[in-house]
């Protein structure tokens, strides 16, 4: 960045404020079709090719609302603990963009589907923060400019703009949060949380993948900064579209040091919409925030009004899942690992995988180990995420079986998972070629047994005179000769027989 932002460091900024923070999230939800018609909201189509009268808002077209949308808005709504609306309309936002062919977005106003509701958040250190939400409320996407010739991609220097309505009309949640306060210097790690938390839950609930990286879920940081001991809230900056996890965090610290900064400097704050850099986590000034009259809300004619029963409204939270915290929580305590370790599972992408692999039979310890242990480190070289690993929950399953069974030992496991991964098929089958079998049979491992007695005469006398600790260098030379195929402890068993020692 080319811009300079005064700032002052964190830690006074703390020492001088109190944050208060405003979290916008909007959610695509993961429909056949679009909010308004039966457009297909699928990805990756020819530009324009998913559009038809009503979503390009052609004069005489008529919107019918999208009934997964609202049941999705209602279990969104109900996950959160909120109330649902016994009524409630869709509203026109005016104003004029040139990806938004109707000349108004078709919103929710002051009758939101969902409101006064909350998200239980859980931080690092296992403190939970329960973040108040104001409303969810339904509404549709816009579509997408394309900025050529400009060096940067952005309208400025360019030469033309592409527009493509696909995206216009995909159905979005927009979840706003209360302002938070009492967050203190933990604002930006609860902001994270937060987004962190919504997102589990927006997938538990299968309604969308809700994909940060692929604009599925995007997140409005608003911030201002009050004096400590003040109880009135400050000027607010809206720092727009941030689209990672870690952004959010960046973008609420930034904002901390720069609010400080100016206030600090006698300066004020304008109410603005900013941009987050992701380069070097800074912000810059977008536009000076319209005033909401300026959008001439008013109710939208061509919709009916949107009434869920109180029996629907009971019916689909009956349906609701276990809820991602307390699931985490369950299964923490059915697993028997710290909270440390759980949330370690948890940003690995692993309590899925794990859930699965002890569904098809293995116990929680080694379904863990395998894919905490040698699928993450795989995963992490091949920038893949856990699910993305060519290797099923049933396969790592069964290793842990030929483990259990005491037919692979750990160091044969690991081949056999890394044949598994290089696409050399089942774990029975990558056993079979690659001749990985523990061998436990005397006749085969006694060649070997006597050869690291015979080599190893010293620690063999030792062992006969009564130190039979040292019988680990034994088992090790035979575990080298027979390429960490030989059954350990039986190799122990043989070598202590054949020096004439009974253990205990
Ligand atoms: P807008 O449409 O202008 O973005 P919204 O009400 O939709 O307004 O969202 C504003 C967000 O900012 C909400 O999450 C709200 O709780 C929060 N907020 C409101 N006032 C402040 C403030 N002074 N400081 C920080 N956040 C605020
Ligand atoms: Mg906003
Ligand atoms: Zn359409």
């Amino acid at each position: 960045m080319t811009v300079t932002t005064d700032l002052v460091s964190y830690e006074d900024a703390l020492a001088s404020y109190d944050p208060v923070m405003g979290l916008e999230v909007h959610v695509e939800l993961g429909t056949r079709t679009k909010m308004f018609c039966g457009c297909s909201t699928g990805l990756g189509a020819e530009p324009n090719s998913q559009t038809c009268p009503t979503c390009l808002g052609l004069p005489g077209s008529l919107p019918v609302v999208n009934a997964v949308g609202v049941e999705s808005a209602v279990r969104i709504g109900l996950a959160l603990h909120c109330e649902i609306a016994e009524w409630c309309r869709f509203a026109r936002k005016n104003y004029f963009y040139p990806d938004m062919p109707k000349n108004f977005q078709t919103s929710q106003y002051d009758e939101p589907i969902a409101f006064n509701g909350y998200l239980d958040v859980q931080l690092e250190d296992g403190e939970v923060f329960r973040v108040e939400i104001e409303r969810a409320h339904m509404e549709e996407d816009t579509g997408k400019s394309t900025h050529v010739g400009g060096a940067t991609g952005r309208i400025h220097g360019a030469s033309h703009s592409l527009l493509d309505y696909n995206r216009a009309g995909i159905p979005l949640i927009e979840i706003v949060t209360k302002p938070v306060v009492g967050a203190g210097d933990r604002a930006p790690e609860i902001a994270k949380a937060y987004v962190a938390e919504l997102r589990e839950l927006i997938r538990a609930l299968g309604v969308s993948e809700a994909r940060m990286e692929m604009g599925q879920m995007r997140c409005d940081v608003n911030l201002s900064l009050m004096p400590k001991g003040s109880e009135t809230f400050g000027t607010r900056s809206e720092t727009k579209n941030v689209n990672s996890l870690r952004s959010v965090e960046r973008a609420v610290r930034f904002e901390v040091r720069r609010h400080a900064a100016v206030l600090g400097g006698g300066g004020t704050i304008v109410q603005e919409t900013r941009h987050f850099h992701e380069d070097d986590g800074s912000t810059t000034s977008g536009r000076v925030k319209e005033e909401a009259e300026d959008y001439r809300y008013f109710p939208e004619p061509d919709l009916v009004p949107v009434a869920p029963s109180r029996e629907w409204v009971e019916e689909l939270r009956a349906g609701l899942p276990e809820l991602p915290r307390v699931r985490r929580n369950r299964l923490r305590e059915e697993w028997g690992v710290s909270g440390h370790d759980m949330q370690s599972i948890l940003n690995a992408g692993a309590i899925d995988p794990i859930v699965a692999t002890i569904e098809a039979g293995a116990d929680p310890l080694s379904a863990r180990k395998w894919w905490m242990g040698e699928l993450a480190r795989s995963a992490n070289e091949s920038g893949r995420s856990l699910e993305g690993l060519p290797i099923t929950p049933e396969q790592v399953a069964r290793v842990a079986a030929l483990v259990a069974d005491g037919s692979l030992n750990d160091k044969l496991a690991r081949q056999v998972i890394e044949g598994v991964l290089a696409g050399e098929g089942d774990p029975d089958a990558v056993v079979e070629k690659r001749g990985l079998k523990v061998v436990s049979d005397e006749g085969a491992l006694g060649a070997a047994v006597d050869e690291a007695i015979a080599g190893n005469a010293a620690i063999a006398d030792k062992i006969r005179g009564g130190k039979v600790a040292a019988v680990g260098a034994l088992v090790g030379a035979v575990m080298k000769a027979t390429r960490g195929q030989a059954d350990a402890a039986r190799v122990k068993e043989l070598i202590l027989r054949k020096l004439g020692v009974t253990e205990g």
